[in-house]
Parts: C-alpha cells; sequence; structure tokens
C-alpha cells in the first residue's frame, strides 16, 4: 500500500481513492481496504441486511453552491432516514460519485470532511463505492445497509382499517427552509430562517425512534417526497383510505407562524424533504408511540368502493382538494 501525503494532489481516481475514502472505512475488513472489487459483507445470524439507495443530483436535489460537506452529509442522511423507518441498525454503505470536470481538491476535501463527520456520528464506515466523472452535474449516490432481526422490517403495505396515523415530528420546515433560499417567503421574523434552512440541508434521521417502530407499527416508510405523497403509498399498498387530519399535523413554531403570514398549510405537507417517520399502528401500539414522541395525524379508513385507496385530506371534517400532492420526478 502506498502511503500519500495528505496534501498530496489527487491526480486521479486511484489517487483519490487511496487518500480520501480508503480512511473512511475506519479498517473495517468488509471494505478490504478498497483494493478490491467488490466489498464482502458476512451474514449475521438472526438478522435480516435491509439494504436502501438515494442518489442526489445538483440542480435537482441540492444547489451547486451549496457546502460540500453538507450535500454528502445530506447524502448520508437520506438513506439512514429509510434506516431509521424500518427500525434498521445502521451498519456501513457504499458510494457512487460522478464528478463534474474542475472540481478543486478542497471542494472533494471538504466533501470527505462531511462524511466522516456524519459517520461517525452516526457509526457506519464505508465499505466501497464507485467514483467516475461526468460531462453532466455533479451526482452523489449512497447504498446504505443495516440491520433488523429476521422478519422484524415494516413494509408499507400492513396497515389495517382502524389503524391510527401517526408522525415522528413536525412537517413542512425543510420546505420552507428551500423556499427561503430561493427568496420565496413573504416578509418575515427571519430569526427562525437558520433553523429551516438547515432542516433543508441537514435532515434529522429519526434513528431514536426506528426500534418502536419495528416493534409497534404494521407499515412505516420515511416521507421524503411529500407527506401527502408518502401516506398515498402506505394507502395503495395497504389497500386503506389514509385519512389524514390536516389540523392535527404538528408544525414548528417558524411554519406556524409563516402560516400566520399567508403560507398555506397544503404547501407544507405537500413539501418535500421532511425525513420524519410515518407509521400505522392499532391503537394500542400507536398509544405507546405516542408516548415515544409520535403524533396521531389520522386514521386508516376502508377504501371507499369506486375511489382509489389511497389518501384523503381533512379539515375542520371537511375533505380538502389536494391538486399536488407531493413532489414526482419526471421522466
Ligand atoms: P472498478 O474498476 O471495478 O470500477 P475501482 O477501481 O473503481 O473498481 O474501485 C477500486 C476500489 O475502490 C473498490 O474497492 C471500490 O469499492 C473503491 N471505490 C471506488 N470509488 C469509490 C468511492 N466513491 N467510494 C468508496 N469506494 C470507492
Ligand atoms: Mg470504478
Amino acid at each position: 500500500m502506498r502511503l500519500l501525503h495528505t496534501d498530496q494532489p489527487l491526480t486521479d481516481e486511484f489517487t483519490l481513492i487511496a487518500e480520501l475514502f480508503r480512511p473512511l472505512t475506519d479498517g473495517m475488513p468488509e471494505a478490504r481496504g478498497l483494493a478490491d472489487d467488490v466489498a464482502v459483507l458476512g451474514a449475521r445470524p438472526g438478522f435480516d441486511l435491509v439494504v436502501s439507495s438515494d442518489a442526489l443530483v445538483a440542480g435537482v436535489h441540492f444547489f451547486s453552491d451549496d457546502p460540500p460537506d453538507l450535500i454528502a452529509r445530506k447524502a448520508l442522511r437520506v438513506n439512514l432516514s429509510d434506516l431509521a423507518a424500518k427500525g434498521a441498525i445502521p451498519y456501513g454503505y457504499q458510494l457512487m460519485i460522478a464528478w463534474p470536470p474542475g472540481i478543486p481538491d478542497a471542494y472533494k476535501r471538504d466533501f470527505v470532511r462531511g462524511l466522516r463527520e456524519d459517520q461517525t456520528r452516526f457509526g457506519i464506515c464505508l465499505f466501497g463505492g464507485d467514483t467516475v466523472s461526468t460531462p453532466g452535474p455533479m451526482m452523489v449516490a449512497v447504498t446504505i445497509f443495516g440491520h433488523v432481526p429476521q422478519g422484524s422490517c415494516p413494509g408499507r403495505g400492513g396497515a389495517a382499517t382502524g389503524d391510527h396515523i401517526l408522525i415522528s415530528g413536525p412537517v413542512g420546515d425543510a420546505w420552507l427552509g428551500l423556499q427561503c433560499l430561493k427568496g420565496n417567503l413573504p416578509a418575515h421574523n427571519t430569526s427562525w430562517d437558520r433553523d429551516l434552512i438547515r432542516a433543508y440541508h441537514l435532515p434529522e434521521p429519526r434513528l431514536d425512534l426506528g426500534g418502536r417502530v419495528r416493534s409497534l407499527a404494521t407499515a412505516a416508510m420515511d416521507i421524503s417526497d411529500g407527506l401527502v405523497a408518502d401516506a398515498s403509498h402506505i394507502g395503495r399498498y395497504s389497500q386503506v383510505c389514509m385519512s389524514l387530519d390536516l389540523d392535527q399535523v404538528p408544525t414548528s413554531k417558524a411554519a406556524h407562524h409563516l402560516i400566520g403570514l399567508g403560507i398555506s398549510p397544503i404547501d407544507l405537507i405537500s413539501g418535500g424533504d421532511d425525513y420524519q417517520i410515518l407509521c400505522c399502528a392499532p391503537p394500542d401500539g400507536a398509544q405507546q408511540l405516542i408516548t415515544e414522541g409520535f403524533v396521531k395525524i389520522g386514521l386508516c379508513r376502508a377504501a371507499e368502493p369506486g375511489r382509489a385507496a389511497g389518501v384523503e385530506v381533512l379539515s375542520q371534517g371537511r375533505r380538502l382538494d389536494i391538486t399536488r400532492p407531493g413532489w414526482v420526478h419526471g421522466l
């Protein structure tokens, strides 16, 4: 193994891998020192390996001039959020990265500093990946691995009529942070802007709650594309109507203040990037989840004949017309 001075120019893919990425393996044998064609993940008796991938593209999921360490941390966190929603214990990750030409070494080092910070915080390490150059925008994709006790990973399809619908925390801050960055908010008290922008840049994966979700929820997922859109996935796969009560959906103080200034709460439940856990549980389990910090926001009803299973949003008992439920990538 060549030892490289830390400030040596990152002239090619191999220098980059050896100098920047190899330290992120923390010497874990799975990664084989990033000197092989594969990573090798041993089976853990009594557990299932849970795997999820999410990609972030410049201009779509982040701004090209966002700080690179924050881009890296968000790439890890959106994946960790998927594990959290399934009650999985984080294990490690693969990193696929496409650099456009001319990215300075300092930028790449900052990116890796962000990975280091969050992988230490969340107890994971790098197992491998791929590095390519691209004529297009920068792209970062993470595939994350976690473990759940065998057979215990909740899906989207297990919710039943009568289950309560719960959410792990406030909705809409990240969307407001994005609007704030775009200069789209009405004149307001700016003292909360930092928190809103932080919610957009650095979601907090709810790993603190996952274990309870795994044991109590009939269906669970994290919300990334907007509460309404993601609830409709549980509705569709579970063949129930997810009846959400807008008036019970928790919002932060800052969001509440902005609603007072004319921001529509419907935008908050349609905007994405919340990374809270949405789950369903029968009344007893729901009560236990509420003591853990979940908030009840609705009820699973029988899907009406002739109406597709999915989602409805009520406010003061009346069904609202939601035309744009959430973020969908056009293809
Ligand atoms: P290949 O020729 O099969 O694409 P590479 O030369 O790209 O192989 O990769 C060599 C080693 O470096 C492998 O262990 C791979 O997992 C690792 N690697 C490459 N890019 C990354 C990356 N972005 N993050 C982590 N590991 C990487
Ligand atoms: Mg490669």
